[in-house]
C-alpha cells in the first residue's frame, strides 16, 4: 500500500479516536471532529508536498484560540492536544495498518506533527504574553488611579484637619493664659500635654500637605543664597537639648563646600537635613554618635550624615524613600519625635527626597544592615548641585550684579550652569 493510501485509510479511525479521547460532550466533539478533518487533510497535503506551510493557518487559529478562562487558568490546552495527538497517531497507526506500512507512515507524519507542536506552542505563548501584558496595562492603570486617589485624599484630609486644629490651638493658648493667671499647677501640666499633641498633629498635617505637593509636582522652591554651614549651626542649636538628653554626640565638621555660597531654598533644605538628622538621632541608641561631614565635588556638594545606630536592612534601604512605607509597622509608631526607634507615619524621607530632587540633587543611604546589637549604623548621602547662580534671571538683576537684557542673562546663566565654579556670583 502506498503512503497516500495508508494516510487515507487512517483518516476516519484517527479522527474518531482523537475526538473521543480529547473532546468531552457530544456538542464539543462534533465541532472538534470538523477541525480534526481539516487538520488531517492539510497533514496529507504536507506529507505529499513536503511543505509544512499548509498547516500554518490552522495552527495559527488553534494557537490563538484560548479563551479568557483558559488564559486565566494559565494552562497550555492546544499544545497539550497536539502533544497527545502525536501519541494517539502512533497507536492508531499500529492498530489499523500493517507494521511496515505503519512505520512508513509514522516516519513521514511524526516530524510534521512535532513541527506542528512547536508552532502551536509558539502561537499559544504569544497569545498568553499578549494577554498578560494587557492585564498588566489594566493593573497599572488601576494602580495609577489608586495613587491619584490616595494623593487627593491626603491633600483633602490635610486641609480639612488644618481648620479644626487651628481652632483648638487658639482655644488652648487662651486656656494657657487663663490657667497661668489662676496659677493651678496641675492644669499647667495638662495643657502642656495638649500643646504637645497639637504640635505633633500640626507637624503630621504639614508633612501630609508637603507629600501631596511633591506628588503633584507643586513644590515651589525659593532659591536664595545660602551657606550650608549656617544650616548646620541652626541644626546644632535645635538638636542640642535632645542630643544632651540622649547623651549622644553630634559631631559637625566643616568641609570644602560647607562654606561655599550656593543658591537653594534654605527653609526646605533645612527641613530635609532636619529630617535626616532627627532620624539619625531617633534610630541611634543613647550615647551614640551622629557625624555630619561632606566634600566638594565637580558641580556638587555632598553632605554625609553618619550614625552609629541600628542600621537599615538592604530590602528596607530600597523602600524607605517611598511614602507611608512605615505605616505597616504600627509597633514602631510613637508620639516621641526623638525617642529611640520612635517611628512616625513614614513621610519624613519621602519629603526629604522630594526636596532634594526638586533642587536637582539626589539622596541615598548605605548601611551594613539592621542589627540592634552590632549597631551597624547608617550613612545618608545628599548630593546637591553647587548652584552658584540663581536660576531666576530676575534675581540676578535683584542682586545688582548684571544689567544685561534678559536674553543675555539667560544665555550666560545656562552656560555657567553647565560649568559651575566655586566662586560666588553675587
Ligand atoms: P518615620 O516617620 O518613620 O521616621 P521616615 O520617612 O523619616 O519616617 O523614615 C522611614 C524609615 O526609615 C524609618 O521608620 C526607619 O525605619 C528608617 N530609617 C530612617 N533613618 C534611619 C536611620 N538613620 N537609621 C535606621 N533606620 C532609619
Amino acid at each position: 500500500m502506498t503512503l497516500q493510501a495508508s494516510l487515507q485509510k487512517l483518516r476516519a479511525p484517527w479522527v474518531e479516536r482523537i475526538a473521543r479521547e480529547l473532546a468531552s460532550g457530544e456538542g464539543v466533539r462534533a465541532g472538534f471532529s470538523e477541525q480534526l478533518v481539516r487538520f488531517y487533510e492539510l497533514l496529507e497535503q504536507t506529507v505529499m508536498t513536503g511543505d509544512t506551510a499548509w498547516l500554518d493557518p490552522i495552527l495559527y487559529d488553534w494557537g490563538r484560540s484560548p479563551t479568557e478562562t483558559n488564559l486565566e487558568e494559565a494552562g497550555y490546552y492546544v499544545s497539550f492536544v497536539v502533544n497527545r495527538m502525536i501519541a494517539l497517531t502512533i497507536e492508531v497507526a499500529r492498530e489499523n495498518l500493517k507494521q511496515k506500512e505503519a512505520l512508513v507512515l509514522l516516519t513521514a507524519v511524526i516530524p510534521i506533527l512535532t513541527h506542528s507542536l512547536s508552532v502551536v506552542v509558539r502561537y499559544e505563548m504569544e497569545t498568553r504574553v499578549a494577554h498578560i501584558s494587557n492585564e498588566l496595562g489594566k493593573t497599572q492603570e488601576k494602580l495609577q488611579r489608586l495613587d491619584r486617589n490616595k494623593s487627593n485624599f491626603i491633600s483633602v484630609a490635610a486641609h480639612e484637619l488644618k481648620t479644626p486644629l487651628t481652632l483648638i490651638e487658639g482655644y488652648a493658648s487662651m486656656m494657657v493664659d487663663v490657667v497661668q493667671a489662676s496659677s493651678q499647677p496641675l492644669m499647667d501640666e495638662y495643657l502642656n500635654g495638649v500643646e504637645t499633641g497639637i504640635h505633633r498633629l500640626r507637624h503630621i498635617i504639614d508633612d501630609m500637605i508637603d507629600v501631596s505637593l511633591i506628588d503633584n509636582n507643586l513644590l515651589t522652591l525659593n532659591f536664595q543664597p545660602l551657606w550650608i554651614s549656617h544650616l548646620f549651626t541652626l541644626l546644632e542649636n535645635e538638636m542640642r537639648k535632645t542630643v544632651t538628653e540622649r547623651r549622644q554626640t553630634l559631631d559637625i565638621h566643616s568641609f570644602e563646600g560647607s562654606d561655599l555660597m550656593i543658591y537653594a531654598d534654605s527653609e526646605r533644605l533645612y527641613q530635609a537635613l532636619h529630617n535626616v538628622v532627627s532620624n539619625a538621632i531617633k534610630y541611634t541608641p543613647d550615647k551614640g554618635t551622629i557625624t555630619i561631614n561632606g566634600r566638594l565635588l565637580p558641580g556638587f556638594v555632598e553632605i554625609v550624615i553618619t550614625d552609629t545606630g541600628i542600621g537599615i536592612s538592604p530590602e528596607h534601604q530600597a523602600t524607605i524613600f517611598e511614602k507611608f512605607e512605615q505605616l505597616g509597622r504600627a509597633d514602631l509608631h510613637s508620639s516621641g519625635k526623638t525617642k529611640f526607634k520612635g517611628g512616625g507615619p513614614g513621610l519624613g524621607l519621602p519629603i526629604t527626597r522630594g526636596i532634594i530632587e526638586a533642587h536637582g540633587g539626589t539622596i541615598w543611604v548605605e548601611s551594613d544592615g539592621y542589627d540592634e546589637v552590632k549597631l551597624n549604623g547608617s550613612t545618608f548621602h545628599i548630593l546637591l548641585p553647587s548652584r552658584t547662580e540663581p536660576s531666576d534671571p530676575n534675581m540676578l538683576k535683584f542682586f545688582g550684579e548684571f544689567d544685561a537684557d534678559k536674553k543675555d542673562i539667560e544665555t550666560e546663566a545656562s552656560a555657567k550652569e553647565n560649568t559651575p565654579t566655586d566662586k560666588p556670583a553675587a
